[in-house]
This record gives structure tokens, sequence and C-alpha cells, in this order.
């Protein structure tokens, strides 16, 4: 018997993640309908998607947008900012969380709230309110899973393992990473980089935001951060390997000695069809490899000197609580700075360092705390940039 076709919300259906999403959807729809979605700034792109889709439930940031799209779709429901949010999130069978930083958070509680599953790229929302997240989790059963690659292959090779006591089984958790585009310059040629260089990374084609974070090392930081709050592994058992190819996506090692592994030429569309598709595997080929061609993999230390981003989240998660959602936070503050020319890529890095070192430890319980805990983690933040 043919599986029923399940129902999609989209949110950030603009951006990199929500396009590629789109693809996937384009070539499945005895699979999936796409229901509902959001953009940010792209209006005239959101609405010619609800267009294509023919979808009617639309979420926009602000009334002026809301005008504009109602007029545009007649018949639509038109709904606006983080409310609005919440309402998408709650539509659908499965949710697709495309929104970059911390504006995704209400999509990803509403989700779980609402018992979705949550097909989740917005790697912001779940290192900022990994503490929230456990309370829902702890009183019922989520279905989330990961669409960020190196999550996307851990969950993979985690599969029929035992998850009690925090994967007894496994030794540690390997994330690769591609180094980003400066990976071989040292601390001084760090100082005099570009916006452009930044932005000209090796192997993906992403937005702004996580491709200045690539950058800087701190995407890596911010996914171990991501991992431990997925998978209850301490980040103490989580290690970063350089792997400049991007085609080992991450590893498990088990106790005995044995290392699992997940491969694919990197193409995002291959972890969202996994999300959609769980428990089945879609049968579209995205990124297969072709062991005709030579291939060669390597795997080298990451440069903590160089990139001291990814020694920062390491210490943000051992002291938990509200230390990754100050982290963050910051790093939202510094990137936007960054592309906005106002600060040189140089300084990202140390203006997270100095805001994470004001924080005073105080608890994270509940959503209202966390959205205290980023904006005071943004204030600071925004005072360093200043006083650049
Ligand atoms: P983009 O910047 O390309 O897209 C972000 C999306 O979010 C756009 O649709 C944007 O709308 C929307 N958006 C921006 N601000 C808001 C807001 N305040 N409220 C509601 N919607 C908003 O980002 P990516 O697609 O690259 O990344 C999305 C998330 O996925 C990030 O968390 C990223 O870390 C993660 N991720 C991305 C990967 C990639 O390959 N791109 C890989 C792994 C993880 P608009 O553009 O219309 O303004
Ligand atoms: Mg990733």
């Amino acid at each position: 018997m043919a599986a029923p076709v399940r129902s999609v919300a989209l949110l950030g259906a603009t951006g990199s993640i929500g396009t590629q999403t789109l693809d996937v959807l384009r070539r499945s729809p005895e699979h999936f309908k796409l229901v509902a979605l959001s953009g940010g700034t792209r209006t005239q792109e959101l609405i010619a998607i609800a267009r294509e889709f023919q979808v009617s439930l639309v979420g926009v940031l602000n009334e002026n947008d809301a005008q504009q799209v109602a007029a545009e779709l007649p018949g639509a429901e038109v709904v606006v900012g983080d409310d609005g949010l919440d309402v998408l999130a709650r539509s659908a069978d499965v949710v697709v969380n495309a929104v970059v930083g911390f504006a995704g958070l209400t999509a990803t509680l509403a989700a779980l709230d609402a018992g979705k599953r949550l097909a989740l790229a917005n790697k912001e929302s779940l290192v900022a309110a990994a503490p929230l997240v456990d309370q829902v989790r702890s009183q019922r059963e989520c279905d989330l899973v990961p669409i960020d690659s190196e999550h996307c292959a851990i969950h993979q090779c985690l599969a029929g393992a035992d998850p009690a006591g925090g994967y007894r089984s496994v030794k540690r958790l390997l994330l690769t990473a591609s180094g980003g585009p400066f990976r071989t310059k040292s601390v001084n040629d760090l100082q005099h980089v570009t916006k452009a260089d930044a932005l000209d990374h090796p192997t993906w084609a992403m937005g702004p935001k996580i491709t200045i974070d690539s950058s800087t090392l701190m995407n890596k930081g911010l996914e171990v951060l991501e991992a431990a709050a997925l998978f209850g592994i301490p980040v103490d058992r989580i290690d970063v390997v350089v792997h400049p190819q991007s085609i080992v996506h991450s590893m498990v090692e088990y106790v005995d000695g044995s290392t699992l592994a997940q491969l694919s030429h990197p193409d995002m569309r291959l972890p969202i069809a996994y999300c959609l598709g769980l428990p089945e595997r879609l049968d579209h080929s995205w990124g297969a490899i072709s062991f005709a061609d030579a291939l060669t993999l390597t795997f080298e230390p990451p440069n903590r000197e160089a990139f001291p981003a990814l020694d920062l989240a390491y210490e943000a998660g051992r002291r938990g609580g509200a230390a990754p959602a100050w982290l963050s936070a910051a790093n939202e503050v510094a990137v936007e700075a960054f592309l906005q020319d106002r600060i040189a890529w140089s300084d990202i890095v140390p203006v997270v360092t100095r805001t994470l070192d004001a924080f005073d430890g105080a608890p994270l319980t509940s959503v209202e705390e966390l959205r205290e805990h980023d904006g005071n983690s943004r204030r600071i933040a925004a005072k360093m940039v200043s006083s650049l």
C-alpha cells in the first residue's frame, strides 16, 4: 500500500535550505504536499512559491508585507511575525525549520509541542534552547530529525544503536569540517581577510550567516553544541576533524573500535530528503559517489589557535545552561556587524568571547528566561561592536 501523502510546512522558504527543500518537494509530489510556508524580506519570491505550490497559508514578517501578500494571493490566509510562525509550525505533518538565527526558536518549540516531525536546519534555536527542548523531550516522544549534514550523517550512523545511558556503546562522535575558505591561513594572514574572501566557501553554497560562521569555524562550534543537544552526548565525547573534500559528512566511533561514516558529494537535498522521507528513503539520487573516478579523502586536526571559536563553543557547552544561548546570540550580532562592514573579520570571535565573559551563569528554565538571555547577550555584544 502506498504511504499517505505527508503535509509539509516550510519556514524560511526563500533561503538556501528553503529553495533546496522546494527542489525535493518538486520531485516527490506523490509523497508530500506543501501546505504552509514563510519567508522574510523576499516577499515577491514568497508569493511566487505560494502560487507554484498552491499554498494558502503564508507567514510574513510584518503587517505591510501581509497586506501585499493578501492582495496578490486572494483566498490565502496570511499570518504575521512570531505568532504566525507558531501557527505554521502546528499546521502540517512535517515542519521544515529553515529560518536563520534565533528567529527560528518559536517554530522549533511549537513543532515539538504540537507533536509534529521537526526537520531542523535552524541550529541556532536548538543550541540556545537545549535545556527547554530537553524538558519537552522528557515529557513526550519527539520526532526531531536534523537536516544539518553532519548531524544527519550521525543520525544515520547511530541507527540501531541503543540510546540508553547517553549511547553507552558510542565512544565519540566525529564531526567533519571542510575547514572553510581560510583553512590553510595563519593567525597573521587572518588579520587581512575581506568579506568577499569569507563569503567564498570552497564546498557549499549557503546563506550568508552560516557561510561566515564556516569561515570562523563558529559553525563547527555551534554544531558541536547542536550534536550534544540532539543526541544527549556531552561535548567532551564530540571531536572535530577537518576533511576538506566534504564527502564524509560525519562519523560515529563505537567502543569496539568500529567507526561508521556517511558519504556523499555535498548536496543538502540529500539530508533534506532523508528528513522528509524517514523511515523510507526516497528514490532520488542526490550526491551519490561514482567510485569509478579517483577519490581522495584526507583528514587533519583543526587549527585551534587560528580558529578559537571552536574552543569557545566547547567552553560554552561545558558551562551549559544559558551559555550556548549567549554564545550564539553574540555571534549573530558580530556576524551581522561584519556583513555590514562595521567590524573586521578578526573582530568577530573576540566580540563573542568578551560577551560570553559577561555571562553570570543565571539559569535557563523557561522561554521567557531564554529571551532575556538572548536580549542581554545581544546588548552586550552590540556595545562591544560599537566600541571597536
Ligand atoms: P538563508 O539566509 O539563505 O535563509 C534564511 C531564511 O530565513 C530565509 O527564508 C529568510 O527570509 C528567513 N528569515 C530571515 N530572518 C527571518 C526572521 N527574522 N523571521 C523569519 N524568517 C526569517 O539561510 P540558510 O538557508 O543558509 O540557513 C538556514 C538555517 O539552516 C540556518 O540556521 C543555517 O545555520 C542552517 N543550515 C544551512 C545550511 C545550508 O546549506 N544553507 C546547511 C546546514 C544548516 P528572506 O530571505 O526572505 O529574508
Ligand atoms: Mg553543517
